[in-house]
Protein backbone atom coordinates (compact mmCIF):
# COMPACT_ATOMS: atom_id res chain seq x y z
CA UNK A 1 0.00 0.00 0.00
CA UNK A 2 2.90 2.34 0.89
CA UNK A 3 4.50 1.72 -2.11
CA UNK A 4 1.07 2.43 -4.46
CA UNK A 5 1.24 5.86 -2.86
CA UNK A 6 4.37 6.91 -3.23
CA UNK A 7 4.04 6.19 -7.15
CA UNK A 8 0.86 8.60 -7.12
CA UNK A 9 2.71 11.17 -5.83
CA UNK A 10 5.17 11.37 -7.94
CA UNK A 11 2.83 11.20 -11.13
CA UNK A 12 1.13 14.41 -9.66
CA UNK A 13 4.31 16.19 -9.16
CA UNK A 14 5.35 15.33 -12.91
CA UNK A 15 1.85 16.61 -14.25
CA UNK A 16 1.46 20.44 -15.72
CA UNK A 17 -0.62 22.79 -13.78
CA UNK A 18 -4.28 21.74 -15.10
CA UNK A 19 -4.83 25.57 -14.98
CA UNK A 20 -2.50 26.45 -17.39
CA UNK A 21 -3.33 29.87 -18.97
CA UNK A 22 -3.60 29.92 -22.83
CA UNK A 23 -3.73 33.18 -24.90
CA UNK A 24 -5.04 33.22 -28.53
CA UNK A 25 -4.80 34.74 -31.81
CA UNK A 26 -7.60 34.84 -33.82
CA UNK A 27 -6.68 35.70 -38.29
CA UNK A 28 -8.76 38.61 -39.53
CA UNK A 29 -7.54 38.80 -42.88
CA UNK A 30 -4.20 40.06 -44.76
CA UNK A 31 -2.26 41.37 -41.34
CA UNK A 32 -5.08 41.72 -38.89
CA UNK A 33 -5.38 39.76 -36.35
CA UNK A 34 -7.14 39.65 -32.40
CA UNK A 35 -5.23 38.47 -29.44
CA UNK A 36 -6.23 37.90 -26.45
CA UNK A 37 -5.57 36.76 -22.90
CA UNK A 38 -8.36 36.17 -20.67
CA UNK A 39 -10.29 39.63 -20.08
CA UNK A 40 -7.18 41.75 -22.30
CA UNK A 41 -7.97 41.98 -25.89
CA UNK A 42 -6.17 43.50 -28.79
CA UNK A 43 -6.52 43.92 -32.42
CA UNK A 44 -3.84 44.79 -35.10
CA UNK A 45 -4.78 46.23 -38.20
CA UNK A 46 -8.07 44.91 -38.45
CA UNK A 47 -10.19 47.63 -40.56
CA UNK A 48 -8.82 48.33 -44.14
CA UNK A 49 -11.05 48.63 -47.02
CA UNK A 50 -8.59 47.79 -50.03
CA UNK A 51 -7.30 44.39 -51.45
CA UNK A 52 -5.14 45.70 -54.41
CA UNK A 53 -6.42 42.97 -56.03
CA UNK A 54 -3.98 40.77 -54.27
CA UNK A 55 -4.88 40.54 -50.77
CA UNK A 56 -8.16 38.59 -48.74
CA UNK A 57 -10.81 40.91 -47.06
CA UNK A 58 -11.99 40.98 -43.74
CA UNK A 59 -15.23 39.22 -44.04
CA UNK A 60 -18.48 41.46 -43.81
CA UNK A 61 -20.16 39.67 -40.68
CA UNK A 62 -16.90 39.99 -38.97
CA UNK A 63 -16.34 43.51 -39.66
CA UNK A 64 -19.96 44.05 -38.43
CA UNK A 65 -18.85 42.13 -35.21
CA UNK A 66 -15.90 44.46 -34.77
CA UNK A 67 -18.01 47.25 -34.87
CA UNK A 68 -20.57 46.08 -32.86
CA UNK A 69 -18.30 44.87 -30.11
CA UNK A 70 -19.74 41.29 -30.47
CA UNK A 71 -18.75 38.12 -29.42
CA UNK A 72 -15.02 37.81 -29.00
CA UNK A 73 -14.89 41.38 -30.10
CA UNK A 74 -16.48 42.97 -27.30
CA UNK A 75 -14.52 44.82 -24.65
CA UNK A 76 -11.32 45.36 -26.72
CA UNK A 77 -8.58 47.05 -24.88
CA UNK A 78 -6.53 48.60 -27.81
CA UNK A 79 -6.93 49.13 -31.57
CA UNK A 80 -3.03 48.94 -33.37
CA UNK A 81 -2.27 49.82 -36.51
CA UNK A 82 0.95 49.18 -37.99
CA UNK A 83 0.51 52.13 -41.26
CA UNK A 84 -1.21 54.12 -43.36
CA UNK A 85 -2.09 51.88 -46.21
CA UNK A 86 -5.03 51.06 -47.91
CA UNK A 87 -4.33 47.21 -47.12
CA UNK A 88 -3.82 47.88 -43.24
CA UNK A 89 -6.04 51.15 -42.15
CA UNK A 90 -9.14 53.07 -43.41
CA UNK A 91 -9.17 56.26 -41.84
CA UNK A 92 -13.03 55.91 -42.12
CA UNK A 93 -13.60 52.46 -40.54
CA UNK A 94 -11.19 53.31 -37.81
CA UNK A 95 -13.60 56.53 -36.98
CA UNK A 96 -16.38 54.26 -36.92
CA UNK A 97 -14.98 52.31 -34.55
CA UNK A 98 -13.89 54.62 -31.86
CA UNK A 99 -17.33 56.16 -32.48
CA UNK A 100 -19.58 53.16 -31.47
CA UNK A 101 -16.63 50.87 -28.82
CA UNK A 102 -16.40 53.69 -26.53
CA UNK A 103 -13.72 52.35 -23.94
CA UNK A 104 -11.33 51.37 -26.76
CA UNK A 105 -8.13 52.95 -27.19
CA UNK A 106 -5.94 53.56 -30.46
CA UNK A 107 -2.39 53.16 -31.17
CA UNK A 108 -1.29 54.43 -34.68
CA UNK A 109 1.43 56.22 -36.68
CA UNK A 110 0.67 59.67 -36.57
CA UNK A 111 0.40 59.66 -40.14
CA UNK A 112 -2.39 57.46 -39.63
CA UNK A 113 -4.33 59.46 -37.19
CA UNK A 114 -3.56 62.93 -39.52
CA UNK A 115 -5.69 60.74 -42.25
CA UNK A 116 -8.71 60.50 -39.41
CA UNK A 117 -8.37 64.29 -38.73
CA UNK A 118 -8.71 65.65 -42.15
CA UNK A 119 -12.13 63.36 -42.39
CA UNK A 120 -13.59 63.86 -38.48
CA UNK A 121 -16.58 65.60 -37.15
CA UNK A 122 -16.97 67.24 -34.47
CA UNK A 123 -18.67 64.69 -32.91
CA UNK A 124 -15.46 62.99 -33.14
CA UNK A 125 -13.89 64.96 -30.37
CA UNK A 126 -14.11 62.67 -27.63
CA UNK A 127 -12.64 59.79 -29.88
CA UNK A 128 -9.14 61.73 -30.46
CA UNK A 129 -8.79 61.82 -26.48
CA UNK A 130 -8.19 58.06 -27.27
CA UNK A 131 -5.50 58.20 -29.78
CA UNK A 132 -2.22 57.75 -29.03
CA UNK A 133 0.03 59.03 -32.25
CA UNK A 134 3.29 58.02 -32.42
CA UNK A 135 5.39 60.00 -34.58
CA UNK A 136 8.59 57.68 -35.31
CA UNK A 137 11.30 57.70 -37.71
CA UNK A 138 13.62 55.70 -39.02
CA UNK A 139 16.60 55.80 -36.65
CA UNK A 140 14.67 56.82 -33.58
CA UNK A 141 15.15 54.63 -30.71
CA UNK A 142 11.97 52.33 -29.64
CA UNK A 143 9.00 54.17 -27.27
CA UNK A 144 7.35 52.08 -24.44
CA UNK A 145 3.87 52.75 -22.84
CA UNK A 146 2.47 50.81 -20.25
CA UNK A 147 -1.31 51.02 -19.06
CA UNK A 148 -3.61 48.74 -16.74
CA UNK A 149 -2.81 46.05 -18.74
CA UNK A 150 -1.13 46.23 -21.63
CA UNK A 151 2.57 46.90 -22.06
CA UNK A 152 3.25 48.45 -25.63
CA UNK A 153 6.45 49.00 -27.23
CA UNK A 154 6.87 50.11 -30.46
CA UNK A 155 9.52 50.57 -33.07
CA UNK A 156 10.47 52.13 -36.51
CA UNK A 157 11.38 49.37 -38.80
CA UNK A 158 11.02 50.64 -42.29
CA UNK A 159 8.79 49.28 -45.17
CA UNK A 160 9.49 46.82 -47.75
CA UNK A 161 10.87 48.36 -50.72
CA UNK A 162 13.46 50.29 -48.37
CA UNK A 163 16.04 51.74 -49.95
CA UNK A 164 14.57 52.73 -52.59
CA UNK A 165 10.69 52.70 -52.39
CA UNK A 166 7.79 53.70 -49.25
CA UNK A 167 10.41 55.16 -47.31
CA UNK A 168 8.25 57.98 -46.81
CA UNK A 169 5.91 55.42 -45.14
CA UNK A 170 5.64 55.12 -41.38
CA UNK A 171 5.46 51.36 -40.05
CA UNK A 172 5.95 49.97 -36.92
CA UNK A 173 6.55 47.11 -35.25
CA UNK A 174 5.20 46.74 -32.07
CA UNK A 175 5.71 44.48 -29.23
CA UNK A 176 2.56 44.31 -27.54
CA UNK A 177 2.76 42.18 -23.58
CA UNK A 178 -1.21 41.20 -23.00
CA UNK A 179 -1.54 41.09 -18.67
CA UNK A 180 1.87 40.68 -17.31
CA UNK A 181 1.44 37.36 -19.34
CA UNK A 182 1.80 36.89 -23.10
CA UNK A 183 3.67 38.92 -25.43
CA UNK A 184 3.03 39.22 -29.35
CA UNK A 185 5.07 40.63 -32.26
CA UNK A 186 3.65 42.62 -35.15
CA UNK A 187 6.03 43.91 -37.46
CA UNK A 188 3.53 45.83 -40.10
CA UNK A 189 5.14 45.63 -43.74
CA UNK A 190 8.98 45.42 -42.00
CA UNK A 191 11.82 45.34 -44.44
CA UNK A 192 13.50 41.93 -43.89
CA UNK A 193 17.29 43.71 -43.32
CA UNK A 194 19.35 43.05 -40.45
CA UNK A 195 20.91 46.44 -40.15
CA UNK A 196 17.25 47.50 -38.88
CA UNK A 197 17.17 45.42 -36.05
CA UNK A 198 21.32 45.66 -34.95
CA UNK A 199 21.10 49.59 -33.91
CA UNK A 200 18.46 48.22 -31.00
CA UNK A 201 19.96 44.96 -30.62
CA UNK A 202 19.44 44.86 -27.01
CA UNK A 203 16.00 45.94 -27.66
CA UNK A 204 15.12 43.18 -29.40
CA UNK A 205 16.54 40.11 -27.50
CA UNK A 206 15.61 41.54 -23.93
CA UNK A 207 12.06 40.12 -23.81
CA UNK A 208 11.08 36.63 -25.19
CA UNK A 209 8.15 36.63 -27.79
CA UNK A 210 5.55 34.13 -26.78
CA UNK A 211 3.95 34.90 -30.77
CA UNK A 212 5.49 36.82 -33.83
CA UNK A 213 3.38 37.93 -36.83
CA UNK A 214 6.34 39.00 -39.33
CA UNK A 215 4.55 39.39 -42.83
CA UNK A 216 5.69 36.48 -44.93
CA UNK A 217 8.46 37.33 -47.20
CA UNK A 218 10.96 36.93 -43.76
CA UNK A 219 10.54 33.32 -44.33
CA UNK A 220 12.07 33.39 -47.89
CA UNK A 221 14.83 35.84 -46.86
CA UNK A 222 18.24 34.68 -45.00
CA UNK A 223 18.17 37.96 -43.18
CA UNK A 224 14.05 37.10 -42.53
CA UNK A 225 15.31 34.01 -40.80
CA UNK A 226 18.12 34.91 -38.97
CA UNK A 227 16.06 38.17 -37.28
CA UNK A 228 12.98 35.26 -35.99
CA UNK A 229 15.95 32.71 -35.03
CA UNK A 230 18.85 34.77 -34.02
CA UNK A 231 17.91 38.21 -33.27
CA UNK A 232 15.05 37.61 -30.76
CA UNK A 233 13.90 35.00 -28.44
CA UNK A 234 10.87 34.06 -30.70
CA UNK A 235 8.87 30.91 -29.36
CA UNK A 236 6.24 31.12 -32.30
CA UNK A 237 5.74 32.16 -35.38
CA UNK A 238 3.07 32.56 -37.64
CA UNK A 239 3.45 34.63 -41.04
CA UNK A 240 0.46 37.04 -42.42
CA UNK A 241 0.42 38.71 -45.00
CA UNK A 242 0.34 35.92 -47.56
CA UNK A 243 -1.59 36.57 -50.60
CA UNK A 244 -5.18 35.77 -51.33
CA UNK A 245 -3.57 32.76 -53.78
CA UNK A 246 -2.01 31.06 -51.16
CA UNK A 247 -5.40 30.09 -49.39
CA UNK A 248 -5.12 26.92 -51.80
CA UNK A 249 -2.75 24.99 -49.69
CA UNK A 250 -1.49 23.04 -52.88
CA UNK A 251 -0.64 26.58 -54.40
CA UNK A 252 1.96 27.33 -51.42
CA UNK A 253 5.71 27.63 -52.86
CA UNK A 254 8.48 25.04 -51.69
CA UNK A 255 10.31 27.83 -49.72
CA UNK A 256 7.26 28.40 -47.58
CA UNK A 257 7.08 24.40 -46.64
CA UNK A 258 7.80 23.99 -42.55
CA UNK A 259 6.32 27.81 -41.85
CA UNK A 260 3.20 28.34 -40.71
CA UNK A 261 1.34 30.98 -42.51
CA UNK A 262 -1.77 32.79 -41.88
CA UNK A 263 -4.13 32.10 -44.86
CA UNK A 264 -8.09 31.42 -44.20
CA UNK A 265 -9.67 34.55 -42.33
CA UNK A 266 -11.39 33.41 -39.07
CA UNK A 267 -8.36 30.86 -38.50
CA UNK A 268 -7.06 30.46 -34.88
CA UNK A 269 -4.44 29.18 -32.58
CA UNK A 270 -3.95 28.88 -29.04
CA UNK A 271 -0.46 29.40 -27.84
CA UNK A 272 1.24 30.03 -23.78
CA UNK A 273 2.32 33.07 -22.48
CA UNK A 274 5.71 32.93 -20.63
CA UNK A 275 6.60 36.27 -18.81
ZN1 LIG B 1 2.12 48.53 -46.67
Amino acid sequence: MRSYFSVFALVLVGLPSFAQETSSVRYLANEGVLVTHNDTSILIDPLFQNSYNTYQMVPDDVRDAIFAGKGEFAGVDAVFVSHHHGDHFSAVDMLRLLRSQTNTKLYAPVQAVAAMREISTPDDESSFDRITGLDLEYGDLPVQIETANLLIEAAYIPHSGWPTARTEIQNISFRITLADNSTVLHMGDADARIVHFEADEEYWKERTIDLALPPYWFFSSDDGVEILEARMDVRYTIGVHAPAELSNRASIPDEYTGTELFTQPGEGRRFVGSQ
